[in-house]
Formats: C-alpha cells, structure tokens, sequence
C-alpha cells in the first residue's frame, strides 16, 4: 500500500479510504479536472453527468476569463445554456443576489455551472442546494479553499451566516485560465494553504486536550499537500502552470479532507477564527473587503507568534494544576457587546449554548493540559517562525501584516481576544485563555505590530 504522501488526488477521489482512525474517509466529489486546457473537458463532464441543459453562474470578470468560452464550447456540443451573469464586480453573497439567480432560474436545467471563485461559488453552492439541484464548478482564481465545501457563507440581514450547501460534482481548473488571475488572489490562495501550519497544530492540541476526534492520516494529507505547495513558491510569483497546479490541487484537498472529516477542522484553525473576525467587522464599518485567504495569511503569521511567546514559558504542569478559573461574565459580555456589534447576541447564544468560559470546563481543560503538558509542548515545536512566514507571503506578492490591508491595533487585539468567540472550536487561543495569557499576548503582539500606534500602548 502507498503511503499518504505518495497518493495522488484522484487516487483520494477514486476510493473511499478505511483509515487507521477507526473511520472510512470518502467525499462526494467525483471529478477534479486541473490542467492546461481543461476547460474543453467541459461538454464531456456536462454529458457524463446527463445534463441536456445547464444553468451558467458567473460575474463579468469571470464571464470574460472563462464563461463565455463554456458557454461556446457547451452550445457547440448540443447542451443547451441559459445563465446570469452578475455585473457587479463587488458582488456581496447576500439575499439580493440568490433572489436575482431566483428570479432569472431556468427551471427546466438538470444542472448548474458556476464560473468564478470565492463569492459565485457561495452563491451557487446554496442555490444548488436549495434547488436541489446538482452543480459544478469552473474556477477562475486558485484563491481560496472553499471550492469542494459543503457549506456556503452568505450574508443575511448584515450578518455573516453559514448555510447549508452541495458539494460540486465536478471542479474543473484551466491552467491558462488561473495563470491570468489577478496576482493578489493567487496571492490568497496560497496564504489559505500556510494556513495549515496553525490550523493542524490548532486541531492537535484540541485532540490532546478535549478529546475532540483527530485523524493523522487526513493531518499528514494536508502538511504533505502544503509541502509540495511551499517548494514551489517561488514559481508562483511568475505564474509558473506546475506551481499553479499543485497549488490547485492543494486547495481540492483541503476541500476533500474536509468531507473526510465532517467538518473544517483540518483547513480551518485560530487564524480562521481571526480572519472571520475581521471580515465581519469590515461589513459593519461600511470598509471595502479584504480577500479571504489575505487575512488567513496575515493571521497565520500572528498566530505564530502567539506559538512562539508560548514555547518560551517555562510553565510547568503543577502550575497548570493551580491557576484560577473563575469567569466574570458580565464584564465579558459587555466586551462582546463592544466587539461585535451587530452580531453580539448570536455570540453570546452561542456561549450559553457551548460554556467554553464556565469555570468548570476551563478547569477540566487546564487538568487535562496538565496532564499532558510534555506532550502540548511537543506538539508545538517545529513551527515555522513568523518571520518565515512573511517571507513566503512576500515571495508571491500578498500581504504578511496588519496594517497592509487597514487593520488597526484595535482590530489585531480584539481579534486576538475575541475572534476565538465565534465558535465553539479550541484553538491556541482557548488554550492561551485557560491559562490567563491570552490579554497579555494580545497586548504585546498589538506593540509589536504598531509600535508607534496609541491605541497599542494605552491598552
Ligand atoms: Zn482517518
Ligand atoms: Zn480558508
């Protein structure tokens, strides 16, 4: 038998895989085309799949990249195409837009084909579901993990909600079409992919420390995905096709082990709970958004950080043993009123509904990392450095801190804080909370990144 790191995508697709977990991993999507050309694949996908007539998804920038060649292509092979094609470049994934797809919906299709990236695969994800309708992806930009999902976050009533939604049948990626994405969304994609270095950690500490179930195989599968992506970065500033492929391919993955798994813990840890902080906070300030995968690189390299001042503790498990845990509730609860606005209720439901913070929990949680403390400490090492970090970011072009994309002091440390509230996930940032650092850190990594900001040294 081959070892995870010698199997290949299709191979992950093909069969379902009876893991040494106790689980038998599979996942919904049945054909991933990546290659120079691969859009001329399209008709014989549709006709496999036996649609006689598809729905096409796309905005103007992907209509031109790619939609109106499929629409070509697919039109010449005898399949019939109606479709809508959004002239908004900055299309917002919200009720307007599915009430549009709605309104233009050709109910006769077997089928629905979405041209685009993050926000039209949103859109068509939900839309697919709620139609019942199955749909396939043509990608335009390798900018985001999110093209083999099975939820879709759309924004209703002004606030960032997680819908249900269908897997694609098939995610086709033309290499001459990605090569002509605007760089900072390669950019993205490959900060989604670094990523991983915090999430995986994230996700181990929460198997040693909760319990919470933890599969090695999926974890191998996406470091060795992520190692195959970073010795090609270099090429990616020069939108070298191999580069772009493996970075394809490793975005795919994050999507399949995602399935494998049930949920997104082995492509979403800590610096997904910060990006998510930041993008809701930007829809309520009005500020134009920022990509995706650009705030999970800028937080990746904070959450570095924050793994570094932890190694250089020298905390010890009867320490752990001893440390208060008491939880002053209604201070909190006004924190989270001022750091979250609009969506404070559904925050604080949600501890109510979790108890993340009761005293008791946390106290069970600091007797089980003190029990084990030596392994944490293990799993901990072997990081990449922050400064490391930035230097991949900056290799291919994107943004490696805060304030490139406008983000205050203000934000980084309610991020740092707060951000972990979202979701009842442990990540280093509950972990660093349980043991009292968590505001100190904060503190510091606000100093740190704006040394000359007042709102840095009055905190
Ligand atoms: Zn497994
Ligand atoms: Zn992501």
């Amino acid at each position: 038998m081959k070892s995870i790191s010698q199997l290949t995508l299709q191979d992950f697709l093909q069969h379902p895989l009876s893991c040494r977990c106790g689980r038998t991993h599979a996942t919904a999507i049945k054909t991933v085309r990546i290659g120079s050309g691969a859009l001329q694949d399209a008709p014989e996908i549709v006709r496999q799949l036996g649609w006689q007539r598809v729905f096409i998804i796309a905005d103007i920038n992907t209509y031109a990249a790619a939609g109106q060649a499929l629409h070509r292509q697919l039109t010449a092979a005898g399949i019939h195409c109606s479709e809508l094609v959004f002239t908004d470049p900055d299309l917002v994934p919200d009720e307007r837009a599915v009430g549009s797809i709605v309104m233009r919906f050709d109910s006769k299709s077997d089928g629905i084909i979405a041209v685009g990236a993050g926000t039209i695969n949103d859109i068509s994800r939900f839309i697919s579901f709620r139609l019942g309708l199955p749909y396939v992806i043509v990608a335009t930009a390798p900018s985001m993990d999110g093209y083999a999902s099975t939820v879709a976050p759309l924004i209703t009533n002004n606030l960032k909600t997680t819908y249900e939604a269908n897997m694609p049948q098939a995610i086709i990626a033309d290499l001459d079409v990605l090569a002509k994405a605007p760089q900072d969304m390669i950019a993205a994609g490959f900060a989604d992919i670094l990523g991983k270095y915090t999430c995986l950690v994230d996700w181990k500490l929460s198997s040693i420390i909760t319990g919470e179930y933890y599969c090695e195989t999926v974890a191998e599968m996406m470091r060795t995905a992520l190692e195959r992506t970073t010795a090609l970065q270099d090429k990616l500033a020069h939108r070298d096709k191999e580069a772009l492929h493996k970075l394809m391919e490793a975005l795919v993955l994050a999507g399949v082990a995602m399935s494998y798994v049930g949920n997104s813990r082995p492509a979403s840890g800590s610096e997904h709970h910060l990006s998510h902080f930041w993008e809701m906070r930007y829809l309520f300030q009005g500020k134009k958004p920022v990509l995706h995968g650009t705030k999970v690189g800028i937080a990746c390299r904070l959450i570095l950080k924050l793994y570094d001042y932890l190694r250089a503790e020298s905390l010890t498990a009867e320490h752990l043993r001893m440390l208060p845990v008491e939880f002053d509730y209604p201070a909190w609860e006004q924190e989270i009123i001022r750091a979250y606005g609009k969506a404070a209720p559904e925050v604080l439901q949600l501890e109510q509904k979790a108890h993340k913070n009761r005293p008791d929990q946390r106290h069970q949680r600091l007797l089980a990392s003190a029990e084990h403390w030596a392994e944490i400490q293990d799993a901990i090492q072997n990081m990449p450095s922050a400064k490391d970090l930035a230097a991949r970011l900056e290799s291919v072009k994107g943004a490696a801190f805060p304030h490139e994309v406008g983000l205050t002091a203000e934000d980084l440390w309610d991020g740092i804080v707060y951000g972990k509230e979202l979701r009842a996930r442990y990540t280093i940032l509950q972990l660093l909370w349980d043991l009292g650092l968590l505001h100190k850190y904060a503190d510091r990594l606000a100093r740190e990144e704006f040394p000359t900001s007042a709102a840095a040294a009055s905190r």
